[in-house]
């Protein structure tokens, strides 16, 4: 935050982060950049709790191997996306999620793929 000078009784003062500039008392906060920071909070916090791919339904499900790996990938989910996501939801505790948030995520991953399996299992046996 630079203060740039004083204009009356309020300060002209210039975000070091975005560059907004405005009017305020001395040592306000950026209002764009506490809004910004609030919003990359939520949305980190979703990808954690709520990943994309939880979500994939039975179109998903009725791809092979194959292509759910492309399926996936066209989505910009490649390699272990899995286990990382698992990484990281426990490298966000507490600062992005609480323990029970990331609990209660765990247990839906672990509900969708025991849904995926029995889908699997399901399927007749070509060989
Ligand atoms: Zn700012």
């Amino acid at each position: 935050m630079t203060v740039v000078r004083p204009r009356g009784p309020l300060w002209e003062i210039i975000c070091d982060e975005c560059g907004a500039s405005w009017h305020g008392p001395s040592g306000e906060q950026c209002w764009t950049c506490e809004r910004r920071h609030e919003m990359e909070f939520e949305s980190r916090r979703t990808q954690l709790l709520f990943p994309e791919w939880l979500g994939w339904g039975e179109r998903f499900e009725r791809c092979n191997g194959i292509d759910r790996i492309v399926w996936a990938e066209t989505r910009g989910f490649t390699g272990d996306y899995r286990g990382k996501w698992k990484r990281d939801l426990f490298n966000a505790i507490p600062k992005f999620v609480s323990a029970r948030e990331a609990a209660d995520a765990l247990k839906r991953y672990e509900k969708w793929m025991t849904h995926i399996e029995r889908f699997d299992n399901s399927l007749p046996n070509l060989t």
